[in-house]
């Protein structure tokens, strides 16, 4: 689809200076994160007809009337940090960029809550919160890059996730532009939860209102494990006693980490536990029951001169890539119950080669990154070859309980595996009353068809592909 010119005219009439449809443009909004290989871009059509940059409520919700109107697709996208396809187009049409949107941040210190845009890069609203000793209760780790408002409607987790959970948790009120163009407030738990993880296809996020809590002094502590069996055990264990943050690592990693900040940490599963203390003494307490849990449990404690400042490291996974000429990654969400085995498995594949990052998501989940680096520049096969393998790995954690941490693009139709049942017949009942047009991000959450065999969809393609490799 390219926009027909009574069309455009519309749009740039009410969007003036917002609107770009030149070419350089449309190609830097065509990606996100996932680098893909050229082959795929066979199945969908990721570049757009234009970018409009709105920069008032009114103006989003005079695009959103404009768009169903004349059926023109509409893809938010905020710091496009994602890597799981949900903000770049599948059908064309128009990207709304939010970070064009005026910016807005209110500290309520009474009710420890702040309102903001969502445009606000989270390592921003941070700051801004600290100078006033309040802190984000849960952050991700693209902290300088990433916004609060791609951040929820991703469906995100993060650093202090163990204690306060994920996006959800933490929202208080949303303030949405529907697809039809009506503005609405939502305050219910129920309402919001539909806006987290829907990845913008039921409207655009214009304000938020969060939890925030005092910031707190954060303390460290190390330990290891000798197998993926046993550091599930430890992570189990280590939940009960309350941390921040749970954070941790496969041997293969924790190479990598020597290697990139001079570290010397012992080549096994490690696990670095984050602690909010006050007071020496809850220092001293706390220290007593994590040593003794790590013990109980099988583990060994890490001398605390081993990970002097590893938490400043927190936000530099993706710095270790520059050695690197190429790398993949995918992600997952595994409960720590059933996936001992599948965690042993998988640190043994392709070759032992694959970097394992995680971090406790509540007491009973973690999230685990998937990491392949190569020193070469892939070619085309080998990277979608290799692409499809680590998408296999995610599907088999599916049988291990686990569910794919985001539907974006390349996991539509797992919104049912991710949320339950229950949830999705909401979410399609809302979208169908909200969204008769299907313009507010098309291909994602409810699987597309494939451009070029629109028999077939895309869930059911890269399902049969990756069995194959
Ligand atoms: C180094 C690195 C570390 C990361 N660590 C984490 C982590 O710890 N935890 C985590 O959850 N993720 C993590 N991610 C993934 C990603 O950065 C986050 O999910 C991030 O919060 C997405 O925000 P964004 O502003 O980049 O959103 P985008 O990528 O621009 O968009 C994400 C989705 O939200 C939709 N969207 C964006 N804005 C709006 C809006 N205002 N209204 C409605 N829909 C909207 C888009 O259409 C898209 O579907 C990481 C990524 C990188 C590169």
């Amino acid at each position: 689809m390219t926009l027909k010119n009574k069309v455009r005219t519309k749009f740039v009439r009410h969007l003036g200076k917002g609107f770009r449809d030149d070419e350089t443009t449309i190609r830097i909004y065509s990606r996100d994160l996932a680098d893909l290989p050229p082959l795929t871009k066979l199945f969908y059509n990721n570049t757009a007809d234009a970018v409009v940059l709105p920069t008032t409520t009114d103006e989003v919700k005079k695009l959103y009337e404009l768009a169903t109107e004349n059926k023109i697709p509409v893809t938010p996208r905020s710091g496009g940090t994602a890597g799981f396809g949900g903000c770049v187009t599948y059908k064309k049409g128009i990207i709304v960029d939010v970070k064009g949107l005026e910016s807005e941040l209110l500290i309520e210190p009474f009710d420890q809550s702040v309102l903001v845009s969502p445009s606000t890069v989270i390592s921003e609203l941070q700051r801004q919160l600290n100078l006033q000793g309040f802190s984000l209760c849960s952050y991700p780790s693209s902290f300088y890059s990433a916004t609060i408002g791609g951040w929820i409607a991703h469906g995100g987790y993060g650093v202090g996730s163990a204690k306060y959970g994920g996006a959800l948790d933490q929202i208080l009120a949303l303030d949405v532009v529907l697809p039809t163009g009506e503005m609405k407030k939502f305050t219910e738990k129920e309402d919001i939860r539909l806006f987290v993880g829907s990845n913008g296809t039921l409207g655009l996020i214009t304000r938020i209102q969060l939890k925030i809590k005092f910031d707190i002094p954060l303390k460290q502590f190390g330990c290891t494990f000798d197998s993926p069996l046993q550091l599930a055990k430890g992570l189990k264990e280590i939940s009960e006693i309350d941390p921040y943050s749970i954070w941790f690592f496969n041997p293969k990693h924790v190479e990598e980490i020597n290697q990139s900040f001079g570290y010397s940490l012992p080549e096994r599963y490690v696990i670095i536990v984050t602690k909010e203390i006050s007071y020496e003494e809850e220092e001293n307490e706390f220290n007593l029951s994590f040593n003794q849990t790590v013990r109980n449990a099988g583990g060994q404690i890490l001398d605390r001169r081993y990970i002097t400042n590893i938490w400043s490291f927190r936000f530099k996974t993706f710095a270790m890539l520059k050695e690197y000429k190429d790398y993949l990654t995918n992600e997952i969400i595994l409960p720590i119950e059933t996936s001992g085995k599948y965690l042993q498995k998988l640190s043994s594949k392709i070759e032992g080669q694959i970097h394992l990052e995680g971090e406790m998501i509540g007491k009973k989940h973690y999230s685990l990154l998937m990491f392949l680096y190569f020193k070469e520049k892939l070619g085309p096969f080998k990277k979608l070859r290799t692409n499809l393998e680590l998408y296999k790995n995610v599907l088999k954690g599916i049988k291990a309980k686990g569910y794919p941490y985001a539907t974006g693009l390349w996991f539509a139709g797992y919104y049912q595996t991710i949320f339950g049942k229950e949830q999705y017949k909401k979410y399609k009942d809302f979208k169908k009353e909200v969204d008769p047009r299907g313009i507010s991000n098309p291909g994602k959450v409810i699987p597309p068809r494939l451009k070029l065999f629109p028999l077939i969809s895309l869930k059911t393609a890269l399902k049969l592909a990756s069995r194959f490799v």
